[in-house]
């Protein structure tokens, strides 16, 4: 290949991918006078368009090349790593995403590839002005320190209208520099003194030490329950990476990236890491992003789209509560990061750790199997205990009419604030009821776009679809009966369980959190230090609670419904609940005093019940793998999500039933359905579904080309393809 384009008579030519829903790159022309090497960022043509694109290897060639059209331009910017363009090769492999479609993940930071801006600033000169005000001599002497300032920051300071310092610039008494107008990347700080470590506590910070020392792949999963100090543990990583002179990666959920947590990081490395979330402004991006590719940034915390940061010096992935289901991508090209990050740390040849209370079956499974090795912390750090669970039966424990709180769950709670101390009622449901019926004809409110029931919203005084984001106004009498006053709200949300509280406890001071409330990180940062503070005796709230908060006076939790979860029927709804459950309950009692869970529930002997009351996870989990091994579900077979959906409900089902007759012949592969999906409309189009089972072994990439591949959509159908799913809505 090299050869050939050295001896060819033209100019050379690249392969360039583009950020486009396209499976391979195309072909370009190298004018003379620009070398381009893999990795390099450029400008090109396509159609109309100047795209931002990568030169991805040599020219696939085939092509006359002197109709190829010739690279604009390269851009100043360190080239893509390799290790990278390995990765986003992958994924595009494994999820069947067109590879440009994965590009665009890793360059989706606007900006980024710009020279980076300056901004002037205005130093003192020796010169000054014939005439000098009171207010011009305080800029002189605010100024007098030596360091430039804008004239915002200049006039700020000194008191002054921005007037008075465009005066002294005119007159020469300021004169302007040029300086970059992004804020430097601190360098986080290995060695400064962190927390003396437990004896177990050490023992395992050792294990993960000597594994980022070998400087090679491996994985290791950190089991430990709430409040042991796994952050604590595996920051000794980090810093035994930072002394390496590697970059690392910091995943966590979306929802756990918090103030706290940058906090406790800014205390044992001196300096807050760099950060990457969808909450940053398009400016931060593009800092960020050219900061990690310049290796200027050495730690990023981040949530799962950080995966696709152009690091040159990663050498270790950390991926905080790895059994979150929001690592899942849904939407685009599906993926999971977690197991994308012990991808990316395979073809990076450096360790992972996995650190969870709950972990998820399938990395318990890697565990077993020794894939993964495993390091426990089996207690709580310090005097904090495990909160001891209990099961309210409340079949036997009823509320009252109307109410959602079982008599013994308020008797606890009186007790908790009696003693100065902190509730939690916890509810994964938003709003304040889920459904709206006429009382008279049995009017349900449903979303016109949507299978889905309208959630009322009271304190927005509307009715809203979760899934669109539809909304409605509460009509005040119902629209197919016309009857007056009959609209009547079923079921509990946060929102309904806060107004019950406020009637039982009206003295106390009630918190609702939820994503309806707060919106932005200002606003959670707000929320949870006022919990911390104290300044709140009951918080109502959905998971954004449930996750990595610690609150000392946090003592009792109940959960208002701990069978929602388990009413889909999906194959992980018990791993789930379980998981969600043992986090919120995880809150309780994280200091001195000890906290107690309570669990409303009933079905007090499912098995989820049963694990948390008795605190026997291993045992769950080893039931929940027996009964997917029996039946081939994953991790011990393989599954395929495949929706069809359409605006046109004929054509969806048409194609639907045109693709199960061209499903191909495998081993050890089945494909069920087409079936209407549990959300068989959703934003007005029809969807069904297809599951394909496999073998563990099958490699179903190839299945599913084969099957689809051949197969010509009408334009009018959108088929998505997730490997691995979560999902089966
Ligand atoms: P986990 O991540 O396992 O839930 P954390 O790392 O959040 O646990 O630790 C729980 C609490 O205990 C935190 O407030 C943390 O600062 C504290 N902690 C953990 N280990 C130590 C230690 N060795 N010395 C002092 N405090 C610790
Ligand atoms: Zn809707």
């Amino acid at each position: 290949m090299a050869s050939e384009i050295s001896t060819s008579p033209v100019a050379a030519s690249v392969a360039v991918l583009v950020p486009l829903a396209l499976p391979e790159p195309y072909d370009y022309a190298v004018p003379a006078g620009l070398t381009l090497s893999p990795g390099d960022y450029v400008v090109v043509p396509l159609g109309a368009q100047q795209l931002i694109g990568v030169v991805w290897g040599p020219a696939a060639g085939g092509f006359d090349r002197k109709k190829l059209k010739a690279v604009a331009e390269r851009l100043d910017a360190p080239p893509m790593p390799e290790a990278l363009r390995r990765f986003i090769d992958w994924i595009s492999g494994y999820t069947l995403a067109p590879r440009g479609s994965v590009l665009r993940l890793a360059i989706r930071a606007p900006g980024a590839l710009e020279p980076p801006r300056l901004r002037i600033a205005y130093r003192l000169t020796d010169a000054r002005p014939a005439r000098m005000t009171p207010a011009r001599l305080r800029v002189v002497e605010t100024a007098g320190d030596g360091f430039a300032r804008t004239i915002r920051e200049l006039a700020g300071e000194a008191g002054v209208s921005d007037g008075v310092v465009r005066g002294l610039v005119e007159a020469g008494a300021l004169a302007a520099v040029e300086m970059p107008a992004e804020a430097p990347f601190p360098a986080p700080e290995p060695d400064t003194v962190g927390m003396v470590l437990a004896p177990d506590q050490a023992e395992a910070a050792a294990v993960l030490v000597a594994r980022v020392a070998e400087d090679r792949f491996s994985a290791t999963l950190l089991d430990g329950v709430t409040g042991s100090g796994k952050t604590e543990v595996y920051f000794e990583a980090v810093a035994e990476a930072l002394r390496r002179g590697r970059q690392v990666l910091i995943l966590l959920p979306e929802i756990a990236l918090t103030q706290q947590f940058l906090d406790r990081f800014e205390g044992r490395f001196g300096c807050r890491p760099a950060e990457w979330h969808s909450d940053l402004s398009t400016r931060e991006r593009a800092r960020v992003w050219r900061g990690v590719a310049e290796a200027r940034a050495r730690v990023v915390v981040g949530a799962r789209s950080a995966l696709f940061l152009p690091f040159s010096e990663l050498g270790l992935i950390i991926v905080d509560e790895e059994h979150e289901a929001a690592f899942k991508q849904e939407d685009g090209v599906p993926y999971h990061a977690r197991d994308m990050a012990v991808v990316r740390a395979s073809l990076g040849a450096f360790p992972i750790v996995l650190s969870s209370a709950t972990p998820s079956l399938e990395t318990v499974v890697n565990a077993d199997q020794g894939r993964y090795r495993r390091l426990r912390l089996e207690a709580r750090h310090g005097v904090a205990e495990m909160p001891s669970i209990e099961a309210i039966d409340m079949r036997r424990d009823p509320p009252e009419r109307g109410r959602w709180l079982s008599p013994r769950l308020v008797i606890e709670m009186t007790r908790a604030l009696e003693a100065g101390e902190q509730a939690m009622l916890f509810l994964n449901r938003r709003g304040y009821a889920p459904l709206t019926l006429c009382r008279t004809c049995g009017h349900r409110f449903e979303c016109p776009q949507c299978s889905s029931w309208l959630v009322e919203h009271r304190f927005r005084r509307e009715l809203a679809c979760h899934h669109c984001g539809y909304t409605a106004p509460v009509p005040t009498a119902c629209p197919a009966c016309g009857e007056e006053d009959a609209l009547v709200a079923c079921g509990p949300g946060v929102e309904r369980i806060a107004e019950e509280v406020t009637a039982l406890f009206p003295q106390a001071r009630i918190a609702v959190i939820s994503s309806d409330n707060l919106r932005g990180p200002a606003a959670h940062r707000a929320a949870f230090a006022a919990i911390e503070a104290r300044e709140v005796d009951i918080i109502v709230g959905t998971q954004i609670v449930a996750k990595g908060h610690h609150f000392p006076w946090l003592t009792l939790v109940g959960v208002v419904d701990a069978d929602l979860g388990l009413e889909n029927g999906d194959l992980r709804a018990a791993e789930r609940t379980f998981q969600l459950l043992q986090q919120v309950a995880g809150r309780a009692g994280r200091a001195e005093r000890p906290g107690r869970v309570l669990l409303q529930t009933y079905m007090p002997d499912h098995s989820v019940m049963r694990a948390l009351v008795s605190g026997d996870r291993d045992t769950f989990l080893d039931r929940e793998a027996q009964a997917r091994a029996r039946v081939h579900l994953p991790p011990f077979g393989r599954l395929v999500g495949v929706v069809v959906a359409a605006a046109d409900a004929d054509l969806a089902r048409r194609t639907a039933r045109e693709m199960a007759r061209r499903v191909p012949k495998a081993e050890e592969v089945s494909v069920l359905g087409p079936a209407p999906a549990p959300m068989a409309l959703l934003r007005g189009r029809t969807r069904l579904r297809f599951l394909v089972k496999a073998g563990r072994n099958v490699n179903v990439q190839a299945f599913m080309q084969a099957w689809l591949g051949p197969i010509k959509l009408p334009t009018a159908v959108r088929v998505s393809v997730d490997i691995d799913p979560y999902s089966f809505m």
